[in-house]
């Protein structure tokens, strides 16, 4: 079997990890990549589930090590990447990963596995609807928003860059096209 990745990007609040998680539920053999972070983590978050919660000091040794697959500085002093153990310990399972990573992150990992990757861009609405589902969210300070926001307004331009664009408008809808698209990627 071939190793191959699914990276779904898209702005903070377009929906992806929601869509990330019922793809797992629906598609047997995807696992989904844990990334690497220097951010606080949530509430609601497990380390080792959701991400490796790391110091920003040891985020950065790993960079100087060369131990990540990519990384990016997602907001100021924000660090995220993708370890290479972790892909090493999903192929070795036999499994295909599933990524959830900013969309400069998702053009790095695409144009480094070409065609072993599918890059699916996840379109909200509208910038606005990205804002009202980022403050319902509540996950944010208003602050962090609005960061988000503005970086989201560059980030909807690179959607051509993509494999595919979907639009998150009917979330179900939207869960649907990606599910088609991934199947028919990883049975080709
Ligand atoms: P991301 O991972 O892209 O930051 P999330 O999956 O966390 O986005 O979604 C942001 C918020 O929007 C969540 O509270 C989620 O429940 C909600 N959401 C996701 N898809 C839709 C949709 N189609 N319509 C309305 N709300 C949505
Ligand atoms: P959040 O803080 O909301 O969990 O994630 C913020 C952004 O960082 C999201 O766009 C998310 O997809 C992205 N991200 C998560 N993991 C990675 C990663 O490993 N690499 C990159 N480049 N971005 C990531």
């Amino acid at each position: 079997m071939q190793n191959k990745l699914i990276i779904l990007s898209a702005p903070s609040g377009a929906g992806k990890t929601t869509i990330v998680h019922e793809l797992l539920d629906r598609i047997s053999n995807i696992e989904f990549s844990i990334s690497a972070t220097s951010r606080e983590k949530r509430v609601t978050e497990i380390h080792g589930e959701d991400y490796y919660f790391l110091t920003t000091d040891r985020f950065k040794k790993g960079i100087g090590n060369n131990e990540f697959a990519e990384w990016e500085e997602v907001y100021e002093n924000q660090f995220y990447g993708t370890l290479k153990t972790e892909l090493e310990r999903i192929w070795s399972k036999g499994n295909h990963i599933i990524f959830d990573i900013d969309v400069a992150g998702g053009i790095n990992l695409k144009k480094k596995y070409g065609k072993n990757a599918l890059a699916v861009f996840i379109q909200p609405p509208s910038v606005s609807a990205l804002e009202e589902r980022l403050r319902k969210r509540k996950t944010e300070s208003d602050d962090k928003i609005k960061q988000r926001i503005q970086k989201a307004q560059q980030e909807l331009n690179s959607a051509a860059k993509f494999d595919i664009i979907i639009v998150n408008d009917d979330l179900q809808k939207a869960v649907a096209e990606t599910e088609n698209a991934v199947k028919r990627f990883i049975h080709n």
